[in-house]
């Protein structure tokens, strides 16, 4: 339809395909599915025991330029490929996408199921609570924060023996230890299994953790951008009795459990990462771990479905996994190892899986090529690099864009020079994709605005700076349809082979890794340790955790620390102004600048949009 409308009125005039209709047509076996309402299905992970002979099909990450605050399209791209690759170039293909947050979603941006013609469907319960992962991680990190606390002040208020006995209490008369307590005495070094036997040294050594307070690196979490909880003091009621510090929430969709989720490839596996995850130091400078504190089961429970990817459907009816979360500046930010892992044994050795990494290929991409490929071990074929003539003008020296406010004339008319001047970011981040040895398309995501004469210039300057193809695309405005070129040039460019390399050695020390990425992907001069952030390395090193890969906590909204530096800034110092560990999930998380792990609300929310029909139960102003 011309003029395109929303989002919701577009995902609302499709009927999505009952799930199970879906899951059958892939081929999944009906007992592979577990079926959430009408059109959202989880996957059993048996799946991929019955599929393990199966060739991979080709593997795509979408990743994009700089974006400007909007977002420049990097789900629609997603969504627009595989729509043209399965229902217009009938190759089997499936998208792999990350469960929104609520912070952006009732906050600033807006929900992240695509757009246009290029969507997932429904997208309200895309947008919305899914089946419920993030509130399973949630949950289960929130577990993990009150038992630290709550050790502390038992450990702080009764003797060896008392927290002994309600430690392994009595029970018909007889104490035993849980299997998890015989393996913390198996790594304390206790070879002892009768509770009865145990020495007052081996009593104190068992029953206390002595955490260290000041050490504490786990945070609660809450998916709602809420400033308020950047600080604050717990533990201020009387019955706390004193045992008061502060602390913080960040946003969980970037919390280590979410990682976990988007890094592990197995029950099994997710278990033993989330026995890993390190809380504290103890008084003596050991890490302190989930295991430690006793709760891994209890998380592993909280998480068990969430490991399954959740299984909808495009406009156009074809098959797309959403799991794990976004945030690439302050997380990760990519799509799990197990959606995309099942999904490239569904498509077949001649289709295709298309992943999105968030925000630019400066950090969700790198990140991807660096943690998650490594945890996956899969190697990726192509690269699909989104732009838009309106970022491209931003890096230019193009007026602000803020959202909310209508677009400058800069934005809105033909300004060849701003688009010519701009191009020195997507050139940039073209060699950014090449320095891992994987074949760039860019994919110019064409608004109503743009002129044949950007587009045509955009295009031309991404090959001269190496891409292997760049095409505009109209997958936002006709669906699919526009894309058959897109999907036409990734197929020839997947079949370049790719000589896919990490960027940095593991063995090398922490500080020098990051020196890499600033250097190297960045454009830094050089690299800046506060005293917090060398004494973290120090301790990590120390600790046995130097040989991780990096997780860069930076803004997406410019290649180096300050948001307002666009296209290609130069000669800069990278600030790492804190380090923490993430040794479950397994990486070390630097964080740079002011970067803040707990968003905030703009002054009008999109929340102000969102509501609900009472009469029909539909939900409007989502977009
Ligand atoms: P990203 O994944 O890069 O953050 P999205 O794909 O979520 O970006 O798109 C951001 C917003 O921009 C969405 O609301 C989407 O509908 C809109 N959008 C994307 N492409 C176009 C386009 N070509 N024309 C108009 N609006 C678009």
């Amino acid at each position: 339809l011309s003029p395109v409308p929303s989002d919701l009125e577009i995902s609302r005039a499709q009927t999505p395909k009952a799930v199970d209709v879906l899951a059958k047509e892939i081929g999944l076996l009906a007992d592979e599915i577990e079926v959430y309402g009408r059109s959202k299905a989880k996957v059993r992970l048996s799946l991929l025991e019955r599929l393990k002979d199966q060739a991979d099909g080709k593997y795509v990450l979408v990743a994009g330029i700089t974006p400007t605050p909007l977002g420049e399209g990097k789900s629609t791209v997603t969504v627009g490929l595989v729509q043209a690759l399965t229902a217009h170039l009938n190759i089997n293909s499936f998208a792999c996408l990350r469960q929104p947050s609520q912070g952006p979603t009732f906050g600033v941006k807006g929900g992240a199921a695509g757009g246009g013609y290029a969507q997932v469907i429904p997208m309200e319960e895309f947008n919305l609570h899914l089946t419920g992962d993030i509130h399973a991680i949630t949950a289960a990190n929130n577990l993990l924060a009150a038992a630290i606390d709550t050790r502390i002040l038992h450990e702080n208020t009764q003797t060896d023996k008392a927290l002994y006995n309600r430690l392994v209490p009595l029970v018909n008369g007889v104490r035993e230890f849980s299997s998890i307590q015989l393996a913390r005495l198996k790594k304390l070094g206790i070879n002892k299994t009768d509770p009865s036997t145990l020495t007052e040294e081996e009593i104190s050594k068992f029953a206390r953790l002595n955490i260290e307070p000041s050490t504490i690196t786990w945070q609660r979490v809450l998916d709602t951008n809420d400033r308020f909880l950047r600080k604050m003091t717990i533990g201020q009621a009387p019955t706390e009795k004193g045992y008061s510090r502060q602390a913080q929430f960040d946003i969980a969709v970037a919390s280590e459990i979410m990682a976990v989720l988007a890094l592990t490839d197995s029950l099994t596996d997710m278990k033993e990462r989330l026995g890993r995850m390190v809380v504290a130091s103890d008084k003596n400078g050991q890490p302190v771990t989930a295991e430690d504190l006793g709760v891994t089961g209890a998380l592993t429970v909280l998480m068990k479905d969430a490991i399954k990817p959740n299984l909808m459907q495009t406009l156009e009816g074809t098959p797309v996994f959403v799991h794990a979360g976004p945030f690439a500046n302050i997380a990760h930010g990519n799509s799990s190892v197990l959606a995309d892992k099942i999904a490239l044994k569904l498509v077949g050795e001649e289709g295709f899986v298309v992943t999105e990494a968030g925000f630019g290929a400066d950090i969700g991409m790198e990140k991807f090529f660096n943690i998650k490929c490594r945890a996956s071990g899969l190697v990726p074929n192509v690269v699909v690099l989104v732009a838009t003539v309106r970022a491209l003008k931003m890096h230019g020296g193009g007026p602000s864009v803020t959202a909310g406010v209508p677009l400058k004339k800069e934005y809105t008319e033909e300004n060849i020079q701003l688009v010519a001047d701009g191009c020195c970011n997507l050139q940039k981040q073209i060699q950014i994709a090449q320095l891992f040895g994987v074949p760039v398309v860019v994919a110019l995501n064409v608004f109503k605005t743009d002129t044949r004469a950007e587009i045509d210039l955009v295009c031309e300057l991404a090959k001269r700076a190496g891409a292997f193809d760049a095409v505009p695309c109209y997958h936002w405005s006709v669906g699919g349809k526009g894309s058959v070129d897109l999907a036409r040039a990734v197929r020839e460019a997947a079949g370049q082979g790719s000589r896919f390399r990490f960027l940095y050695d593991l063995q090398l020390p922490i500080v020098e890794k990051i020196r890499t990425i600033a250097q190297a992907v960045y454009g830094a001069k050089d690299i800046e340790l506060s005293p917090e952030a060398q004494s973290k390395i120090d301790r990590y090193t120390q600790q046995g955790f130097g040989n991780l890969p990096i997780c860069m906590a930076k803004t997406h909204l410019s290649l180096s620390h300050q948001p307002d530096k666009k296209g290609v800034p130069r000669d800069f110092i990278l600030p790492i102004s804190d380090v923490r560990a993430s040794i479950g999930a397994g990486f070390i998380y630097p964080l740079v600048g002011t970067m803040s792990t707990m968003p905030g609300l703009p002054t009008r929310p999109c929340f102000y949009d969102i509501d609900l029909d009472t009469e029909t139960e539909q939900v409007k102003g989502l977009f």
